[in-house]
């Protein structure tokens, strides 16, 4: 059934890369098999998967998107794609992205851009763009995709599903592609809450191939869906309703919060006083890091090596001119600027002092409040090629998503209405490793 959705829907949608068709077949016939022969259920039996295309798997083109790594056919499994595995899921395909995760509208694929399912004139967000759209259109049960900066929560808004970015070290990172390693997460993008749990519980945990995995007790996410949120206090930072936020979204924001109030829950306006710095401490951390993960991509290691080339340095300079498209050049460049000796203490030092202060204003809202609420993106999505000639403004998308990601916090993006026909996301922020309390509140909302 997944495959003929995608049959049907796929050539205007084009939110997958490859396909995994005998894979998934072989995949399929050995779980009816095992069950004839008495073996029990996996928690995600059968489901038909969906995975980004930065998250390595074994035997399957794993491309992030880049024509550098058009021919990566990696030697190994992701830590989350053997937990997929061993809760028997099956993996239908990989899905388009913005080049290495930079973007978030998914128009920085070197392929094709993925199109929004609402209305394919449309975006459908980024970076995870096609793991949203995959959703959205029915081709998968759910998928996974990564945030850096907002990359699950905001396609999840633009494509109206459910979009989890789970506390920094929670699940492992071992063999997603690194493009900011101290920002990086993986997580589920599913229908509805529920699904959202279960694969959550399905990938989270220790894993010691990950150098900044936490080692903490997984509890049952599923048991946290009481739809019980009476006396439940909620902080709704003024920075998140302020300027540049579309009215539209603001208005859809609010009725959710009144909802909210119907089931029994408290909001009080909050104060996060450094957001306004939030983009730009993103971008310069973001990009540092960068490019000191992307020098691997050298024409010797992985993917494609140039032709005839002088020398050595040649060989660097002709695969990395050819290979990398232009945001991913953009920020190598900002990154090794900000890295550089004379430029440091002025540029990635301070950016680090900041990220501790916006770590702090988290803190102090989490002290009299259980979670924090606000939009996912200031805008619903936005058209095919609006943005592209202008990074800045692409960049300021994020303003609501980055703030989370820079202090490693957990954060949900649901659907609450729409603007001019397109979903707006509802963003539920929660303290560090209570995802209990994230999923109890979307669950009780939906
Ligand atoms: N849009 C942001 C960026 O371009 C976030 C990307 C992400 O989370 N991977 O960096």
């Amino acid at each position: 059934a997944s495959y003929r959705r995608i049959a049907e829907t796929d050539s205007s949608i084009q939110a997958f890369l490859t396909l995994n068709e005998d894979g998934a077949r072989a995949a399929a016939a050995e779980l009816d098999k095992q069950l004839q022969d008495g073996g029990e259920r996996g928690l995600l039996f059968g489901l038909p998967a969906g995975i980004k295309d930065n998250i390595v798997t074994e035997g399957l083109l794993t491309t992030c998107a880049s024509q550098f790594l058009r021919n990566y056919d990696p030697i190994y499994n992701a830590t989350v794609v053997q937990k997929l595995s061993a809760a028997q899921s099956v993996t239908i395909g990989k899905l388009n992205m913005d080049e290495f995760a930079m973007g978030g509208s998914n128009e920085n694929s070197s392929f094709y851009p993925t199109r929004n399912p609402w209305n394919t004139d449309y975006v459908p967000g980024g970076s995870s763009g096609g793991s949203a759209a995959s959703v959205a259109a029915g081709q998968v049960y759910f998928s996974l995709g990564s945030d850096t900066g907002g990359s699950i929560r905001q396609p999840a808004a633009y494509c109206g599903i459910v979009g989890l970015k789970p506390t920094y070290g929670l699940v492992s990172r071992f063999g997603l592609v690194a493009f900011a390693s101290s920002l990086d997460q993986i997580g589920p993008l599913t229908k509805n809450v529920e699904d959202s749990a279960y694969v959550l519980q399905a990938i989270a945990g220790y894993d010691g191939m990950d150098s900044t995995s936490a080692n903490v007790e997984i509890p049952d996410y599923v048991s946290a869906l009481s739809g019980d949120v009476k006396g439940l206090r909620i902080g709704v930072p003024k920075e998140y309703l302020g300027q540049g936020i579309d009215p539209k979204v603001k208005e859809a924001v609010l009725a959710a919060l009144q909802q909210f109030e119907s089931l029994g829950a408290t909001w009080d306006e909050v104060s996060l006083p450094h957001t306004e710095y939030a983009v730009a401490t993103y971008y310069l951390l973001a990009s540092s890091e960068a490019s000191s993960n992307l020098a691997r991509f050298d024409g010797v290691r992985y993917g494609v090596r140039a032709e005839d080339p002088d020398s050595l340095i040649e060989l660097y300079r002709k695969s990395r001119s050819q290979g990398f498209g232009d945001e991913v050049k953009r920020r190598i460049m900002l990154g090794t600027y900000a890295l550089s000796s004379g430029y440091y203490d002025a540029f990635y030092l301070k950016a680090q002092k900041v990220r501790t202060l916006i770590k702090q204003d988290f803190d102090n809202v989490f002290q009299n409040y259980d979670i924090i609420v606000g939009p996912t993106a200031p805008t619903a999505a936005f058209r095919i090629g609006e943005q592209v000639g202008d990074p800045l403004t692409m960049y300021l998308n994020d303003i609501c998503t980055i703030p989370v990601s820079l202090a490693g916090v957990p954060a949900i993006s649901i659907p609450c209405g729409f603007a001019d026909g397109l979903p707006v996301g509802l963003q539920i922020i929660g303290k560090a490793f209570d995802e209990r309390t994230v999923l109890r509140a979307a669950h009780a909302f939906e």
